[in-house]
């Protein structure tokens, strides 16, 4: 039997006028995440989205798993297509729905027709196929608040649809639409959630490490490529730049006091993404950053690192409790990746006794030994840029 799927776009309904651009900007994303699937087509009416396979090869149920892994679908349906005629119907939603209606002991109709010149009503339609399913399957009985099995029949312009209940999607708004922001990726748990949380915002992403070879090696970076490829899962191309922060961090370990070693890093790494940022036309910066997670991230600290920042920060994590963050590293698929046991450029030079009150203008009294602007503009020189696949 031919097959559809339709997908609802949620929160994009909202955006009244802007609509139109969001579906645009949903669709050219789906087209690019099944591209290599096979050859589908699209079309959409009442804020549906259907997809159709195109060629023999083209899998709809795969499909339907990378559909799972877009944001801006609220719920999709795999969905058997038949002719809008009402005894077609019937047999469809008999045939279509099998395994399920045999599964189920309660099952209800539910219907809906954008098709208006279609001669049955909603009700009806409900009323005829319920009733048809019930003389075949006669061991089903009708339950309207929480049947086992729900059957859906839309009868739209182009034919009729029967499915059973949806998957719901990943929500949010589809990755272009919010902008772009610069990823701060370390190699841990919490800056790849961020990015995931950001992207499902509707902001595209970019990705900047900081790496300290020798002290970092490649396997460390290659963790940050991989973590990076599996954001991509969700946030589409993500390119990778990676600076080398080695010569900054042993000016610091060299000039400054140990204490205020970690938050005058932070300000060096901020004031290398905003520039970074500004000159790849990235809005914002994105960090993995939890209010009191550890002493860089009190409020004191924040506002120090903060006040080099020309750009805005977004800290999706800042209210959330590592347990929370590790529920979604775990359920992205990052988690595995984020636990191997690598060093990481910040691990290499950790203070004994990080201040966890810092005062600006200690901080800034302690910079005033470096080059900042020297050992800022060199980190800028050499970046290498990684990008990932699709
Ligand atoms: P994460 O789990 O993301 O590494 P964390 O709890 O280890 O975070 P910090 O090491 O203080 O916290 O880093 C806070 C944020 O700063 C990170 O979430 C990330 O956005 C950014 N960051 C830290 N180290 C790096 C790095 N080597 N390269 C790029 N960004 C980094
Ligand atoms: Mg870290």
């Amino acid at each position: 039997m031919k097959e559809i799927i339709l997908l609802k776009n949620g929160e994009m309904a909202l955006k009244g006028l802007n609509r139109g651009s969001f579906e645009d900007v949903l669709i050219r994303n789906l087209k690019r995440r099944l591209k290599s699937i096979g050859e589908f087509r699209f079309s959409r009416a009442q804020s549906t989205v259907m997809i159709e396979g195109a060629d023999e090869g083209a899998d709809l149920r795969e499909a339907a798993a990378q559909i799972g892994k877009v944001f801006g679908v609220a719920a999709y349906s795999v969905a058997g297509v038949c002719e809008k005629d009402l005894a077609v119907i019937k047999e469809t939603a008999a045939r279509y729905l099998e395994k399920e209606l045999l599964a189920a002991k309660t099952f209800r109709v539910s219907a809906k027709r954008s098709d208006k010149r279609f001669p049955y009503t909603s009700p009806q339609i409900c009323e005829e196929v319920g009733g048809y399913l019930l003389d075949r399957y006669p061991h089903l009985s009708v339950d309207l608040h929480t049947p086992d099995l729900n059957v859906m029949v839309e009868v739209r312009d182009f034919g009729a649809y029967i499915h059973g209940p949806q998957q719901a999607g990943p929500g949010g708004l589809p990755v272009g639409t919010s902008g772009r922001a610069l990823l701060l990726l370390s190699g841990g748990i919490d800056s790849p959630v961020a990015g995931y949380m950001m992207a499902k915002r509707g902001l595209s992403l970019n990705a900047l490490h900081f790496a300290s070879p020798p002290y970092t090696g490649e396997r460390a970076k290659q963790k940050v490529i991989d973590l990076a490829q599996i954001l991509a899962q969700y946030c589409g191309h993500i390119t990778l730049n990676v600076v080398h922060f080695t010569e900054i961090q042993e000016a610091i370990g060299d000039h400054c006091p140990e204490e205020l070693y970690t938050i005058i890093m932070r300000r060096f790494m901020m004031r290398i993404a905003c520039r970074l940022a500004e000159s790849i036309e990235c809005g914002g910066l994105v960090t993995g950053e939890s209010l009191a997670q550890v002493a860089s991230q009190t409020l004191g600290a924040l506002r120090c690192t903060e006040a080099v920042c020309t750009l805005p920060v977004l800290r999706p994590l800042i209210g959330m409790d590592k347990e929370e963050i590790i529920r979604i590293s775990r359920q992205i698929g990052a988690f595995e990746t984020s636990t191997l046991p690598y060093e990481d450029c910040c691990t290499v030079f950790t203070p004994r006794h990080p201040r966890t009150r810092p005062e600006l203008a200690r901080v800034e009294a302690a910079e005033a030994n470096l080059d900042v602007e020297g050992l800022t503009a060199r980190a800028l020189e050499r970046i290498e840029r990684i990008r990932n696949t699709l």
